[in-house]
């Protein structure tokens, strides 16, 4: 079986993060989340997250070139080897280019593309209410995604926070970014027969138990 080498494409909001914890879970391979990857930088104070900060605050995207080497030095690490979920990047058609020139010095290329539809209206209520870990960045949801114990992390135990970026004024401005830079990379993988669109409601069943089954349907696992 090939390894899988997955995109997960989604607006802010979609559940994007939550279906990428699930669906590395099922897999066995590493999440590899530019955003996640951004705040672990701007925490440490790095020369990354000196530069990205100014970006992040104002929800626009960080230059590609920071963007790109920060991505580069995550993929070659050990575990990502085996395949791994990429969530956050890349963000624009640029970006996708950028990303198969890097795989493709290792002889690898994307296996699969899950885009995630959501209406806009849906997005905004999403975003509000949204908290993340500010230890292991587990994602939360005041209304669809509570912690056993209020503001704690079911993982780690660490302190649930609201991101800076979640801000009302932001997050409309992250939301055009991704209709205008982001979204034609859906025209771009379908047209090389890759995208898998999935719906952003969870079924009954669970995360989990959806994650499995779009890795069966995609062949990932028996
Ligand atoms: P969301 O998917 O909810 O917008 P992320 O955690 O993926 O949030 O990203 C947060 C911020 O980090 C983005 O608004 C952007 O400033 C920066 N960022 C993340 N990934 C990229 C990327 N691939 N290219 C440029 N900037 C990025
Ligand atoms: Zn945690």
């Amino acid at each position: 079986m090939e390894k899988p080498r997955i995109i997960l494409l989604g607006a802010p909001g979609s559940g994007k993060g939550t279906r990428a914890v699930a669906l590395c879970e099922v897999l066995g391979i590493p999440q590899i989340a530019t955003g996640d990857l951004f705040r672990k930088n701007l925490k440490e104070m790095t020369e990354i997250g000196k530069i990205a900060k100014g970006y992040i605050d104002r929800g626009e995207l960080v230059p590609d070139e920071v963007t790109a080497a920060m991505l580069k030095d995550r993929l070659a690490q050990p575990d990502a080897k085996n395949g791994f979920v990429l969530d956050g990047f890349p963000r624009s058609v640029k970006q996708a280019e950028i990303l198969d020139k890097l795989l493709a010095e290792s002889g690898e290329k994307i296996t699969s593309v899950i885009y995630i539809k959501v209406d806009d209206e849906e997005i905004v209520s999403r975003l509000t209410g949204r908290m993340i870990c500010s230890k292991c960045q587990a994602p939360y949801h005041v209304r669809d995604h509570k912690p056993a114990k209020d503001g704690v992390c079911d993982k780690c135990g660490g302190e649930l926070i609201v991101r800076d970026d979640d801000k009302p004024e932001t997050i409309r401005k992250r939301l055009k970014v991704f209709h205008d830079v982001t979204f034609p990379l859906v025209e771009f993988y379908s047209a090389r027969g890759l995208l898998a669109e999935i719906k952003s409601e969870t079924s009954a069943r669970g995360i989990n138990a959806d994650m499995k089954d779009l890795s069966k349907k995609l062949g990932f696992i028996a």
